[in-house]
């Protein structure tokens, strides 16, 4: 019989009543050190009382408003996000796949309004947009679109790491954008170059196609600076950002240009919860914490602890592990062992870690994790391989 909910996921036999912090709490009271935060979510952990305080002050305000009239909650994070980055103007959305449908229909009606005939979206091998149809689209991995045709057209995926395809790509007539993350998550953190994303940015210069960014993932402070697209000092036309931006509340935005923007006057998009008070309540403390100049200066400083430990445990366990890759608090353990089997080890010693494609193992720890706990994750993740060692 099928289960009462939907079995699309496999899912690790435990269930956990509470959070605190960087940890993971059972009913029985065993705690988990959580390196995956919610697939790099919770950025500020578990239950972070300055989130608990804007939810719980919106709460006994106003929980939704239509977006017919103004919300105040709303205009407080766009605004606060335009001053923050490269972007003109925002949308809110309630997830990452929906910040990639706008994406999409952005560069679309951007080419449509200028009378072209420019609607092929160049995407990447290994990509991971989401699982609405433009998003698997975008992706198009036999793995997600499998059994879901016909899918929307319009998508052309490259080969990762390949100039000489790029650039013949980009010059088609029929060309209008190119849709990339600085870090592949799903795909198995594999960062872009900072070179390649400048020569990626002057690429879309030379041929005049929009940049769009998937930072759902790689975004929010989770490289160790707020986009992850600030390390190599370009900036995109649009960008998609979820997940870390409500904390753990449902939040997604677009961030674009106005250049890029102007073409979707009113009428032309919406959302029924977009834009939602507690999601923005919520996002605007995440974005002032996570903003602050000194708590990105804190993640690398945690970073470059992690990654030097993780570096000492791939050296130690050759059997379990090869590399380490990744940029912040955005780091895969490239595995030698199943990736599974490494994931199962850990669960074994209560450390949570994420799978990812190309055989790694995924560590996104909420960005507020202490010293004193990297440690202990280090410990933990040393005790899982010794169990795995040949
Ligand atoms: C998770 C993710 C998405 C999809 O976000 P949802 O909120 O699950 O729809 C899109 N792009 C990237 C890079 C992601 O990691």
């Amino acid at each position: 019989m099928i289960p009462a909910v939907l079995p699309t996921y496999n899912r690790a036999p435990f269930s956990f009543e509470r959070g605190e912090g960087s940890w993971l709490i059972e009913a029985d009271g065993r705690r988990f050190l959580d390196l995956g935060a919610g697939i790099a979510v919770n950025a500020l952990g578990h239950a972070h009382p300055a989130l608990v305080a804007a939810l719980t002050e919106q709460a006994g305000k106003l929980w939704h408003a239509s977006n017919l009239y103004h919300i105040g909650p709303q205009e407080r994070l766009a605004e606060a996000l335009v001053a923050a980055t490269f972007a003109d103007t925002v949308f809110f959305t309630n997830s990452g796949t929906e910040a990639c449908e706008l994406a999409v229909k952005m560069a679309r009606k951007y080419r449509y309004d200028r009378g072209e005939d420019r609607t092929t979206i160049l995407t990447f091998e290994g990509s991971f947009h989401g699982r609405s149809s433009a998003g698997i689209a975008a992706a198009g991995s036999e793995k997600l679109t499998r059994g879901f045709g016909p899918l929307l057209p319009g998508f052309v995926q490259l080969p990762w790491g390949d100039h000489d395809a790029l650039a013949e790509a980009a010059g088609r007539p029929d060309v209008g954008a190119i849709l990339i993350e600085p870090v592949q998550g799903e795909g198995g953190i594999r960062p872009l170059p900072d070179q390649c994303l400048k020569g990626l940015r002057d690429l879309c210069d030379e041929h005049g196609l929009l940049l769009i960014l998937d930072e759902v993932q790689c975004g929010m402070g989770r490289t160790g600076r707020l986009f992850a697209h600030e390390w190599a000092g370009i900036r995109p036309d649009i960008m998609m950002v979820a997940k870390g931006i409500g904390g753990g509340f449902p939040l997604g935005a677009v961030l674009a240009t106005e250049a890029a923007a102007a073409c979707m006057g009113a009428g032309t998009h919406g959302s029924t919860y977009g834009g939602n008070p507690l999601a923005c309540a919520v996002g605007c403390t995440v974005l002032e914490i996570v903003g602050d100049p000194a708590f990105l200066a804190g993640v690398n400083r945690k970073a470059s602890l992690l990654r030097q430990g993780l570096e000492g445990l791939v050296a130690s366990h050759p059997d379990v592990f090869e590399a380490v890759r990744g940029r912040g608090l955005m780091l895969g353990l490239k595995c030698t062992a199943a990736n599974t089997d490494v994931v199962q080890a850990g669960h074994a010693q209560a450390v949570l870690t994420v799978p990812a494609a190309d055989n790694v193992v995924r560590l996104l720890p909420p960005l507020t994790i202490t010293e004193v706990e990297i440690a202990e994750a280090l410990a933990r993740l040393e005790a899982a391989a010794g169990t795995l060692d040949a």
